[in-house]
């Protein structure tokens, strides 16, 4: 999450970006191999599923349909802490594949963006290099891009 879209408050009081349903397990954050490897030391039981040159965390559906992010204590949040993956560090940003070129959209899902202005959203990404930083980023690790989603607002375009 970026704390100067969120607040800390907000996302403890949330969590709907850790937390995954069948309609949008494609959602999860993809790791990279070195946080992998990170995570199978501290947490040796952690399966993961390998994506492109990246992996997804392997998570179990409860009973009521949904996928907790095994990263994500109920009382403490993403035990991650600073060390989240790049995925979850640019929440509610998502790089996506549009027509063959790279875009830069919100999550419409994160309810704290309802009442925010869409300068201040557009300015944190062009202004405060945030964009320059997604795409160097996903240059280097293109298993981040999703495919386009109906409904994610598209806020730049590559
Ligand atoms: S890695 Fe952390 S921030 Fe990312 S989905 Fe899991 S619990 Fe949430």
């Amino acid at each position: 999450m970026l704390k100067n879209i969120l607040t800390g408050n907000e996302c403890a009081a949330c969590r709907i970006c850790c937390v995954f349903d069948k309609y949008d397990l494609w959602e999860t954050p993809v790791i990279s191999r070195q946080l992998k490897e990170t995570i199978q030391e501290k947490y040796p039981q952690q399966q993961f599923i390998k994506k492109d040159e990246g992996y997804l965390l392997r998570m179990s559906e409860d009973e009521n349909g949904l996928y907790y992010c095994p990263m994500l204590d109920k009382e403490k949040g993403c035990v991650l802490a600073d060390g989240k993956p790049f995925d979850c560090s640019i929440w509610p940003y998502r790089i996506m594949s549009l027509g063959g070129r790279r875009v830069i959209s919100i999550a419409s899902v994160c309810p704290s963006l309802y009442d925010k202005p869409l300068s201040e959203l557009v300015n944190e990404l062009v202004k405060n290099g945030l964009a320059e930083k997604i795409l160097g980023y996903a240059a280097k690790n293109p298993g981040i891009i999703k495919e386009y989603q109906k409904g994610y607002p598209v806020l730049f375009v590559e």
